[in-house]
């Protein structure tokens, strides 16, 4: 019986080894990587769904490894959350959004919103606003410049925090989008309990919007939602022109999705909007 204890321990030992080696790993380079900045955030342009106009942009990040090249959010903000270390990450993004706002103010530029995405974690932190409102000052970016993006698990996980949060931004005059929308547990009462300004209907749903019933019932469902809320609403991952079609049948006023553009490097960025262009 010992011999046995003994040998599951190994085993056991040795598989948690791989696992927690590659979690120490990743999270040892991630806090060398937020010391070197190694990041980089690509914009994701929100247009105007009747017009075409870039009306407001989404940041969103990668990892620029030394070693893997380009790692997706969807890989490492999960061990940044884990391991504490997504404050820091969420402050950087925020200020880089501020810096190319600086730059294109700078530049005379027709300017648009940028919105970032934040963790339950960050959302909770005391110092959230005043950390907001010391980058907005120091490059003199006016609050409207700036949006918040939250998904319904933040507000599961933070909701208190997320309701006073919430508040406090939209006094600043920093507009929130309720993103995911319909993936939670209980997207509806959170419209009564959260007072957004957008909501941005999952990708899944619009994927399967034209071949399932159901969920062309769901996005017309939240249109009508959002119009008695008052809400300005976003369809994610619009891929191609007949969701284009439906969406603009629907009144939908915003899209984002590959079929406009991918989010694109900061020159990108820039160049597009620098032409004021539509896509
Ligand atoms: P999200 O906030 O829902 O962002 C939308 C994701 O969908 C992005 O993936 C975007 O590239 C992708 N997408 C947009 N249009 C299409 C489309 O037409 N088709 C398809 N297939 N995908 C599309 P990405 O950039 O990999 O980001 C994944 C997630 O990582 C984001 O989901 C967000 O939750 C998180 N994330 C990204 N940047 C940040 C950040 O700075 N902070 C935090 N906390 N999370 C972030
Ligand atoms: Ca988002
Ligand atoms: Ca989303
Ligand atoms: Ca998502």
């Amino acid at each position: 019986a010992k011999e046995l204890g003994k040998n599951r321990l190994q085993l056991y030992t040795e598989s948690l080894s791989i696992e927690t080696f590659k979690l120490f790993s990743l999270e040892s380079d991630l806090r060398k990587a937020i010391l070197l900045e190694d990041f980089i955030l690509h914009y994701q342009p929100r247009v105007n769904t009747l017009t075409g106009d870039v009306v407001a942009a989404e940041a969103l990040i990668r990892w620029n490894h030394p070693l893997f090249g380009l790692i997706s959010p969807a890989e490492f903000i999960p061990i940044a959350e884990e391991s504490n270390l997504i404050d820091q990450i969420s402050f950087w993004v925020i200020e880089q959004v501020c810096k190319v706002q600086r730059q294109l103010i700078q530049s005379g530029d027709n300017i648009v919103p940028v919105s970032v995405n934040l963790s339950a974690k960050t959302i909770m932190r005391a110092d959230l606003i005043p950390t907001i409102l010391n980058y907005l000052e120091r490059y003199g970016i006016e609050p409207n410049l700036l949006e918040i993006e939250i998904t319904e698990n933040t507000m599961i996980k933070a909701e208190m925090a997320a309701i006073s949060a919430i508040e406090k931004l939209k006094e600043i005059g920093i507009a929130i989008s309720l993103d995911d929308f319909g993936t939670g547990y209980s997207s509806i009462s959170y419209l009564k309990k959260f007072k957004v300004n957008y909501i941005k209907i999952d990708r899944s749903f619009i994927t399967s919007m034209l071949v399932s019933q159901e969920d062309a019932r769901i996005v017309e469902s939240i249109h009508l939602l959002a119009k008695g809320f008052n809400l300005k609403v976003v369809a994610e991952g619009v891929e191609t022109t007949e969701q284009l079609k439906r969406l603009k049948q629907l009144n939908c006023h915003y899209i984002q999705g590959y079929l406009f553009s991918k989010p694109i490097d900061e020159e990108q960025f820039l160049k597009i909007i620098s032409n004021n262009s539509r896509l």
